[in-house]
């Protein structure tokens, strides 16, 4: 039987021979490559500028940097969301103040933004989680009208666009992530887009040891960071980005299959939704298992038996046991990003899932599902 991991990066000999290319040419880093996938990235976004960094957190470290969000400042950013986001604001001495989610596209809700909107507030980190856009209409409307920043976390939701507009233009900066699971890959690795020369210049500047904008080599103007992304991650990047469009239409496909196979058990299982006006991409596929007395790890278990790939996606980040002790933050806090921590299971979905391997999931799901219907 054939095992579906439920992740899988797709590496063909385009990518081969483009890091090879790097390894014989000698320039390992801060060579041409790493610009060209700068200049072709932010073209794909639609964004002025762009900055290479050696992962999606690193990005985030250095927005909230160049945000100039520091200690005692608060960043209303989602409960639901992986670690690193909230993390980010953790770095810079500020503190994270969740509100809770949309139960459509599991995004910030907008309308609870408002309400936790301090004197302390100085920029809203929206996440867009899972492959689709936050409601960014209302949330740019509250930043405007309190002076706050908005920084984007898309790293899982690259390609993606809500009212015609790519994820990624809305916010003073946008990061985006290259983890083997993404959407692309280039290893380990990130991207930090703006529409602000000011940016653009501190994000290079601290990405590369704080040096000066003429990277006169020795010349360090500010507390910077080894946060470079490498010559051979750059090439493959550039030939996974040619190919995304390619990816994200395979994604949709095969999410297109999930949701026509799930349709005859809906009162099992609820597929994903897509909020009005967004686009999805699909980073991850995740389903909510309806049934209260279905135990979920078991499901995991059992699937596994049957070699397929699942997984919880995502646990809810006040409940992490750092966050709690730091911050109080208890159960109930925040009842529908649980909610849906507690009952989301994420399927096998990438480039090259077959669609007799996505009825294969579906089937063995819902045959396990059944088993606790008694
Ligand atoms: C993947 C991811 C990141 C971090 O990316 P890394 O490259 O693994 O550091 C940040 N935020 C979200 C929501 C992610 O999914």
């Amino acid at each position: 039987m054939k095992h579906i991991p439920i992740a899988k990066p797709s590496i063909g000999p385009e990518e081969i021979r483009a890091v090879t290319r790097v390894l014989k040419s000698g320039q390992l880093s801060l060579g041409p490559v790493h610009k060209e996938f700068e200049t072709r990235f932010a073209k794909y976004i639609g964004a002025k500028h762009a900055c290479t960094v050696s992962s999606g957190t690193a990005g985030l470290h250095l927005a909230m940097i160049a945000a100039g969000i520091g200690a005692g400042d608060e960043v209303i950013t989602s409960p639901f969301s992986f670690v690193a986001s909230s993390n980010s604001i953790l770095f810079v001495g500020a503190k994270p103040v969740f509100v809770d989610i949309d139960p459509v596209s599991y995004n910030l809700d907008p309308a609870k933004v408002e309400k936790a909107v301090t004197k302390k507030t100085k920029a809203i980190l929206v996440v867009h989680i899972f492959g689709q856009s936050t409601d960014m209409g209302p949330i740019m409307k509250i930043a405007r009208k309190h002076k706050l920043k908005v920084i984007e976390d898309a790293c899982e939701s690259i390609g993606a666009s809500y009212k015609g507009k790519r994820v990624g233009t809305f916010g003073e900066s946008a990061v985006f992530a290259f983890y083997p699971n993404k959407q692309m890959t280039t290893g380990e690795g990130g991207m930090v887009v703006t529409q602000a020369d000011r940016v653009q210049a501190l994000m290079k500047s601290l990405s590369n040891q704080g040096r000066n904008a003429d990277m006169q080599w020795l010349d360090h103007v500010r507390l910077g960071y080894n946060y470079r992304m490498d010559e051979m991650s750059a090439a493959l990047g550039i030939e996974q980005l040619k190919k995304l469009d390619r990816f994200i239409a395979e994604r949709r496909r095969i999410a297109s299959w999930y949701e026509r196979a799930f349709a005859k058990h809906a009162g099992l299982v609820q597929v994903p939704l897509t909020a009005p006006g967004n686009t999805h991409t699909y980073f991850v596929y995740v389903v909510q298992l309806l049934h209260p007395n279905v135990k979920r790890d078991e499901i995991i278990a059992r699937l596994k038996k049957e070699g397929i790939g699942s997984k919880t996606y995502l646990p809810s980040i006040h409940l992490f046991r750092f966050y709690r002790e730091q911050f109080g933050f208890r159960r109930g806090d925040f009842p529908i990003s649980e909610q849906i921590s507690d009952r989301a299971l994420a399927l096998p979905i990438f480039v090259g899932l077959k669609k007799t391997d996505v009825a294969r999931v579906v089937d063995t799901l819902i045959r396990l599902l059944k088993t606790y219907d008694a």
